[in-house]
């Protein structure tokens, strides 16, 4: 059966560079960008428009997590307009809440040596789960200049069909906040906060005592409900001197050395 465009090129109602033109555009390639609500990723996709966006279709894709900073939303809707394209969603169909406290409850595992489950399943087998119904056939992540080695790890062990638009530019993750900044777009509140990226709030990827300190200061309920979680699944999710204990051990004098960043779950395995 003809479709719209068909009936309509085979009756003659479309002339002839219109069709080249359709079926030029039917052989676009399409790019997925992932968006993480973070500022490398946001001025990725900025780039890979500038750079692609007339031959190719390209995708801006985000996986929310329910206990992300609710200001993220506000960057992700600043971003959106800034790049005058829609941020689409990837959620893995079978957690819809997509929230890691209920991924921590019904699994009992927090982390470990098999990874974090939320990186898994709310970020990874969302992505999966897009690309079988997608066809996609390049993925744009934000890693910066600097984690170059990240990004080969990545290609290396995920996907090879990935643009590594920031390094190719030299563009570091200083310099995409100053991007941001000249663009007029205010970064997520969490990052004013002193943390490293706009992960989850209580990120079980960390094991730093400076990181859990200022969890508990900014976040005290987040940090309080994180402490009785991981005592009745058993997770000791941070490390002092060496040794792992339990949240609620975690003295207020504690520390380790600068908190770190980190990416979750498109490459958080690869860290
Ligand atoms: S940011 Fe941390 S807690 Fe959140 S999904 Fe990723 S690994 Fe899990």
């Amino acid at each position: 059966m003809l479709d719209g465009f068909e009936f309509a090129v085979f009756h003659g109602i479309i002339s002839k560079p219109y069709v080249i033109n359709f079926n030029f555009y039917r052989m676009k390639k399409t790019i997925v960008v992932w968006f993480s609500c973070g500022a490398a990723s946001a001025v990725a996709a900025k780039k890979t428009i500038e750079e692609y966006g007339q031959i190719h279709n390209i995708l801006i894709v985000n996986s929310p997590i329910k206990e992300e900073h609710s200001d993220n939303i506000r960057f992700k809707d600043d971003i959106s307009k800034w790049l005058n394209y829609p941020i689409i969603e990837a959620k893995n169909n079978n957690y819809p809440n997509m929230s890691i406290d209920e991924i921590f409850d019904k699994r009992k595992y927090m982390g470990g040596v098999l990874g974090a489950p939320c990186t898994m399943l709310l970020k990874k087998e969302a992505r999966y789960q897009f690309e079988k119904e997608n066809n996609i056939d390049f993925h744009v992540f934000g890693f910066t200049y600097e984690e170059k080695k990240r990004h080969n790890s990545f290609v290396k062990f995920e996907r090879s069909n990935v643009i590594p638009i920031l390094i190719d530019k030299k563009i570091t993750k200083f310099q995409c906040f100053d991007i941001l900044d000249i663009a007029g777009i205010k970064l997520p509140k969490i990052y004013k906060l002193g943390f490293p990226n706009a992960n989850c709030i209580g990120c079980v990827k960390s094991a730093s005592p400076t990181y859990w300190n200022l969890v508990r200061k900014k976040f005290p309920e987040i940090f309080q409900n994180r402490c009785e979680q991981s005592k009745r699944i058993g997770a000791k999710l941070v490390k002092v001197k060496g040794e792992r204990i339990f949240l609620d051990e975690l003295k207020t004098t504690d520390k380790g050395g600068k908190i770190k960043s980190w990416e979750c779950g498109l490459f958080c395995n690869s860290n």
